[in-house]
C-alpha cells in the first residue's frame, strides 16, 4: 500500500506539532474531545428526523481508554464518523475552519511554535504527544470502515478495516519517554481525568472512562485490606459553566473555558457573570480578552456573543448583543425567553435583546472601570490591545458615547512618562492652567520634540501624546472633559497669551510682511501661508495647518484610502510657522535685505526642517540637499 503525502502546509504544521513546546501539549486532548463532541452533535441532529440512526439522546458518549502496555490512548465516539473520502479530505489537508486561520498565521510567523496555542489547531495537535496516530472510522450510512494512519510528516495511509458500529476511534501511540521529556504522563489516568475536568468539563455529552478505585475488604480474621478495582465513570460534569452558581465557578475554570472556546493563549483580563431577572431573564458569562486576536482590527474578525435559548445554541455570533465599541468582548448569553427558531432579522428588532444589550453594555463598562481602578497593570495591558477600539467608540454616532467612554481612556503623559486618565491629568493641572493639552503625531519620539509643544512645556503644563491615526478625530469628538476643554498644541491660539502679547505678535507680523511674503513665494505650493508663531521657543520653524483638515487627518485619509480609489484624499492646507526670536530668523531677515538667493535657500531649509519635525516627510528633498550644500559652501 502506497503512502500518500500531506499537502505542504499540512506538512509544515505537522513538523511544528512534533516540535511543539511543552506547555502547549496538553491541549491535544481537548481538541480530540471537541471533534468527538461535534461528530456526536451531527449524528444527534440527523437522528431527530431519521429513525434509522437507532440511538436515543442518552446513548451518545465519548469514551477514553488508556492502554499502558501498548502505550495507547484512545478517544472514541459514536458520532457521525467519516467515509474514506472524508478521512482523506479532513485529515490529509488543512482546510478546515480553525486550522485555516492557523495556516494564514503560519504564513507570516515562520517557525514560531508559540502560535500553536492561539488557534484550535485540531486534530494535528495529536502529533505533539503521539508517534503514531490511527483513526478508525465508520460513517453513518456506510457498512464499511476505514483506517487512516500516520507517523508524522512523511505521509499517511488509508485502508479498509472493520468497526461494529458507526463512529470513530482516534488511537494515539504515545511517544517513548526521553531523558528530558516525559510522555508517560499522557498514559496516566489521573493526568487524563484532570485534563478532561480542566478543559472539557462543560461538554454536553458524557466523557466516560474506566477509573481506578480502592475498596476495603474485611478479612475473616478481622483484618482489612485494600483492593483496586475499576469503574466506568462519567468524568465531566456536563453543566455549562454559565448555568452554575457564580460561587461554584473558579477563576481557573472560567479562564480555561474562555481559552478553549475562543482559542485564547492568555487568561482573560476580566470575567463578568450576569444572572438577571426582570424585564428579561438571562444568564451571561462575558470575557474581556487580555490580548487582541491577530485578526481583530481586520474585516475578518467576527464580533458577537454566542446566544443560547435554554441551553440550546441558537446563534454562534450574535453581534447585536453588544455595542460596537465593546466588540472585543467574548462570551455567552443564555435566556429562556427566546424561541429556538428565532431568525436574525426578528432578533435585531427584539425588545428583549435590546434590553439585554443595554444591560451588558453597562456591566462591561463598570467592569472595565473597576479594572482600571483596582488592577491598573492589567487594564493598561488591555488598553494597549483594545484602546484603539474604545477611541473608535468616541467617534461613532457623532460622539454620542463620549460621556460613557471618557473615563476609560488612557493617554501617554509627557510629564509623567506613563499612561494617565483624563481625571488624573486634570487633578495634576497647575493652578493657572486652563486647558488639557494634547499632541497627535506619528511616534512618541517625534512628539517629544515637536516644536509646537515648546511654549506649553515652558509653562510647565503636561501634554498628552497620541500616536494612533484616528486620535485627532477622537480628541475633537471628545472636545471636553468636565469643564476643561481639550486643546491641540497645534492650535494657533494656545490660550497662553494676554491681549497685549497677541497684539505685539500682530504688529511684528505686519512689520515683517514683506519678508513673510517673500518666504511664501519662495516655497510656492509647498505651503498655503507663512506666519510668525508665538508658540515656538527653541525651534526656528514648525509646520501647522489652517482650515478643518489637520496634518494628522491628512495622514489618516491617505492611509485609509482604499487602493485604486479615484478620489484623492483631502489635503491639509499647510502653514509654515516661524519663530521671530530665533537666530535663524535673524539670518533670514538679513539675507532678505542683502542676498535674496541666500534668503531663498534659508527659507527652503526652514520649511524642510519644519516638515521633518512635523513627521510628514520632506516634500522637496532635492531643494533641501541643494540648499544645505549651497549654504555650507558659501559660508
Ligand atoms: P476543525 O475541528 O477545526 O474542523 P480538525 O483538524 O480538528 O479541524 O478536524 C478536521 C475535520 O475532521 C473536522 O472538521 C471533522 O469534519 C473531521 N473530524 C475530526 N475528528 C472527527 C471525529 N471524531 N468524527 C468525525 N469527524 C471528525
Amino acid at each position: 500500500m502506497s503512502k500518500k503525502q500531506f499537502k505542504s502546509e499540512s506538512k509544515r504544521l505537522l513538523d511544528l506539532m512534533i516540535g511543539a513546546i511543552y506547555t502547549h501539549r496538553e491541549i491535544f486532548l481537548r481538541e480530540l474531545i471537541s471533534n468527538a463532541s461535534d461528530a456526536i452533535d451531527k449524528l444527534a441532529y440527523i437522528s431527530l428526523t431519521d429513525p434509522n440512526v437507532g440511538l436515543s439522546r442518552d446513548d451518545f458518549e465519548i469514551s477514553i481508554t488508556i492502554d499502558g502496555e501498548n502505550r495507547t490512548l484512545t478517544v472514541s465516539d459514536n458520532g457521525v464518523g467519516m467515509t474514506e473520502t472524508e478521512l482523506e479530505q479532513n485529515l490529509g489537508v488543512i482546510a478546515k475552519s480553525g486550522s485555516l486561520a492557523f495556516k494564514q498565521k503560519l504564513g507570516d510567523d515562520k517557525g514560531d511554535t508559540d502560535v500553536i496555542g492561539q488557534f484550535g489547531v485540531g486534530f494535528y495537535s495529536a502529533f505533539m504527544v503521539a508517534s503514531k496516530v490511527r483513526v478508525v472510522s465508520r460513517a453513518y450510512g456506510s457498512d464499511t470502515a476505514f483506517a487512516w494512519e500516520s507517523t508524522g510528516s512523511d505521509g499517511y495511509t488509508i485502508e479498509p478495516t472493520t468497526r461494529d458500529t458507526v463512529g470513530s476511534d482516534v488511537i494515539l501511540t504515545i511517544k517513548p519517554d526521553t531523558d528530558d521529556e516525559d510522555y508517560d504522563e499522557w498514559l496516566d489516568e489521573y493526568t487524563i481525568t484532570s485534563l478532561i475536568k480542566k478543559y472539557s468539563d462543560y461538554i454536553r455529552h458524557p466523557i466516560v472512562m474506566d477509573v481506578t478505585k480502592s475498596r476495603k475488604i474485611e478479612g475473616e480474621d478481622g483484618k482489612s485490606t485494600w483492593e483496586d478495582y475499576t469503574e466506568r465513570e462519567t468524568v465531566n460534569s456536563r453543566v455549562p459553566l454559565w448555568q452554575r452558581p457564580k460561587s461554584e465557578v473558579t477563576d481557573e475554570a472560567a479562564a480555561a473555558f474562555f481559552m478553549e472556546r475562543w482559542h485564547g493563549t492568555d487568561e482573560p483580563a476580566a470575567v463578568i457573570s450576569v444572572d438577571a431577572e426582570g424585564t428579561v431573564t438571562y444568564r451571561a458569562m462575558l470575557f474581556v480578552p487580555s490580548r487582541a486576536p491577530y485578526d481583530y482590527y481586520t474585516r475578518e474578525y467576527e464580533p458577537g456573543l454566542t446566544l443560547y435559548a435554554s441551553g440550546v445554541m441558537i446563534m454562534e455570533r450574535c453581534a447585536e448583543l453588544l455595542p460596537e465599541h465593546f466588540r472585543f468582548v467574548r462570551g455567552v448569553v443564555d435566556s429562556p425567553d427566546f424561541t429556538l427558531n428565532i431568525s436574525r432579522e426578528v432578533l435585531q428588532h427584539d425588545r428583549q435583546l435590546r434590553a439585554i444589550r443595554s444591560n451588558l453594555e453597562r456591566r462591561v463598562r463598570s467592569e472595565l472601570a473597576k479594572l482600571l481602578e483596582q488592577k491598573r497593570e492589567t487594564y493598561e495591558g488591555f488598553w494597549r490591545e483594545f484602546g484603539l477600539q474604545i477611541k473608535y467608540g468616541l467617534l461613532s454616532n457623532y460622539g454620542e458615547n463620549r460621556e460613557q467612554l471618557q473615563d476609560l481612556l488612557l493617554f501617554w503623559s509627557s510629564k509623567a512618562q506613563k499612561l494617565v486618565t483624563l481625571s488624573e491629568y486634570a487633578d495634576a493641572m497647575l493652578s493657572d492652567q486652563q486647558f488639557i493639552y494634547y499632541a497627535c503625531g506619528t511616534s512618541l519620539a517625534q512628539l517629544e520634540s515637536l516644536p509646537q509643544t515648546e511654549l506649553v512645556r515652558e509653562r510647565g503644563y503636561d501634554i498628552l501624546l497620541l500616536t494612533d491615526e484616528i486620535d485627532d478625530f477622537a480628541m475633537q469628538a471628545l472636545e471636553k472633559f468636565g469643564e476643561k476643554t481639550l486643546k491641540s498644541v497645534r492650535a494657533d491660539d494656545l490660550g497662553l497669551q494676554s491681549d497685549d502679547e497677541k497684539h505685539a505678535v500682530e504688529e511684528s507680523e505686519k512689520s515683517h510682511a514683506a519678508l513673510l511674503d517673500f518666504v511664501k513665494e519662495s516655497l510656492g505650493e509647498r505651503v498655503a501661508a507663512v506666519k510668525l508663531s508665538p508658540n515656538l521657543k527653541g525651534s526656528a520653524s514648525a509646520l501647522g495647518a489652517q482650515g478643518y483638515v489637520t496634518l494628522e487627518m491628512e495622514r489618516y485619509f491617505t492611509l485609509a484610502r482604499t487602493a485604486g480609489a479615484a478620489e484623492t484624499p483631502p489635503k491639509a492646507e499647510r502653514v509654515l510657522e516661524l519663530n521671530a526670536d530665533h537666530t535663524a530668523f535673524r539670518a533670514l531677515e538679513s539675507a532678505f535685505g542683502t542676498d535674496k538667493p541666500r534668503a531663498k535657500l534659508l527659507a527652503e531649509t526652514l520649511c524642510a526642517l519644519a516638515e521633518l519635525a512635523a513627521g510628514v516627510g520632506v516634500s522637496d528633498v532635492k531643494s533641501l540637499t541643494e540648499a544645505v550644500w549651497q549654504l555650507t559652501v558659501n559660508n
